[in-house]
């Protein structure tokens, strides 16, 4: 062996209790933490873009890292990060995950690990927490642009099966033409329909309600009835990454009946609320979506990378996905045999993050988690709106608020971008641009178990404090 490597064999005890340090002294920095470090902090330094030749040994190379790049990490995981939509770790996820690399298993159904018989109760107990019905199967996958990758993939699937096509055999070209509609489709949505050979070009945008980032169901309808014979997949929104809004499941469901369509509906983070019986009735109708998508590594606060993938069609699912080789196990049509049912082939043990945070808090304390995220984005959105110096883009809907600067005159877009970049350096709260409705506006996302209303008032003060003078 590697003298190195047998050096480390030999410490591994001191290996992990040294990484155990460097975590806690991390962890118990991390709401004294800088949100965004600074510019030359996240820069490589001289030297480490070199290959080793020998090595140095891992405690030396974990000191290597973290004296030259703590600094460089932000305070993403803590309670004053409500920039994009980013969830922090509990400490049951957060432990589950290091068991995760230091257990190392292959979490297909390879007949050796308990791994996929955890996944599959993970999944199920998500089911119950979020209120889907047994009649969904789901998998872990990286991220929710994964998981609408999968869903789009099993949609593109059941429309050749409408067309006697078989789409996963013959290729996309053999259905020809797809059209699919949505309001507000996440761009990773978008992404997807790049990576699935549809195209970009296939999306047909449908107005929204008026002052809202909801579908119209009405515009919807003229466009489905315009274009009947059209293989058609509605991409739905629960909800839009600005102000929350949740497209009215019900009213698509109704259209579906007379119009077929394979029904997506995106609700990475919004589909958590789901837990809470306060905010439940925004899904109503998710049961009967034909696939959805929930990040973890957002609203469920686990690290990352982390997502489900739901859908009701586990043939059509196992159609796409199957993987036929001479080494592995041949698909069987059951919910636990992820390999036939995912993008990967190997794939990490995902589901135990999630599996020990819901062992370690359960259902009372998901919905504490989300239930006080959207009081504090309540308080946060009334302060702002009664503030000199900020205006509200858009009622507080749930966890996210929309704002923008008040009477600046001249270029809003360039005085919105100094408002974030001086938030930034000034380090107490994170939050980042957006548009909304063609408007410069500001987002903060609460999203973080560990957020409480100090740390609102921390945000306000930050926020009143990097306001541009007057001029
Ligand atoms: C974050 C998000 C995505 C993309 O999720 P990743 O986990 O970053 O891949 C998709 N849809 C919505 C609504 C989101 O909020």
């Amino acid at each position: 062996m590697h003298p190195r490597l047998q050096q480390d064999l030999d410490q591994f005890p001191q290996i992990l209790d040294h990484t155990r340090q460097l975590a806690e002294t991390f962890l118990s920095g991390i709401k004294q933490r800088p949100v965004c470090p600074p510019l030359d902090a996240q820069q490589l330094q001289p030297g480490d873009d070199q290959l080793a030749e020998g090595g140095k040994g891992a405690i030396a190379a974990l000191d290597h890292f973290w004296q030259r790049y703590a600094e460089g990490i932000s305070a993403s995981a803590g309670p004053r990060y409500f920039g994009f939509v980013t969830g922090g770790a509990t400490p049951a996820a957060l432990a589950a995950d290091w068991l995760v690399s230091a257990i190392d298993q292959n979490s297909q159904l390879s007949q050796d690990t308990v791994a996929a018989a955890i996944e599959l109760a993970t999944v199920d107990q998500l089911k119950t927490l979020l209120g889907l019905p047994e009649t969904f199967n789901g998998s872990f996958v990286s991220g929710a642009t994964m998981a609408n990758f999968v869903g789009i993939a099993i949609g593109r699937q059941w429309l050749g099966q409408q067309h006697g096509i078989d789409v996963a055999e013959q290729g996309v070209a053999a259905l020809g033409p797809v059209q699919v509609l949505s309001a507000n489709p996440h761009a990773s949505s978008v992404k997807a329909l790049s990576m699935l050979g549809i195209g970009r070009d296939a999306l047909k945008i449908i107005d929204c309600l008026p002052g809202s980032e909801a579908i119209d169901p009405a515009a919807l309808e003229r466009h489905l009835a315009s274009s009947v014979g059209i293989p058609t997949l509605v991409l739905a929104s629960a909800g839009t990454v600005n102000t929350v809004a949740f497209d009215d499941l019900q009213q698509l469901l109704a259209l579906r009946e007379r119009y077929p369509f394979w029904l997506h509906v995106d609700a990475a983070f919004g589909g958590v609320a789901a837990c809470s019986p306060r905010y439940a009735a925004r899904l109503a109708g998710w049961e009967q979506a034909d696939s959805i998508t929930v990040d973890a590594h957002k609203w469920l606060n686990v690290p990352y990378d982390s997502a489900i993938q739901f859908s009701r069609h586990l043939a059509l699912q196992m159609q796409v996905f199957q993987n036929h080789s001479a080494y592995l196990e041949a698909p069987t049509l059951r919910p636990d045999n992820y390999l036939h049912l995912t993008p990967e082939n190997s794939r990490r043990f995902r589901a135990l993050p999630l599996w020990m945070a819901l062992k370690a808090y359960g259902h009372s304390g998901m919905r504490d988690m989300v239930e006080r995220n959207v009081q504090l984005a309540q308080l946060l959105g009334t302060e702002l709106a009664a503030s000199e110096g900020f205006h509200l883009l858009a009622p507080v809907n749930l966890n996210v608020v929309c704002f923008a600067l008040k009477d600046n005159k001249g270029d809003a877009v360039a005085a919105r971008d100094r408002f974030i970049a001086r938030l930034d350096r000034h380090g107490i709260v994170r939050c980042t641009p957006t548009y909304y409705h063609g408007q410069p506006g500001i987002r903060a996302a609460l999203v973080n178990w560990m957020t409480q209303e100090r740390d609102i008032h921390l945000a306000l003060e930050s926020m009143r404090y990097c306001l541009p003078e007057p001029c």
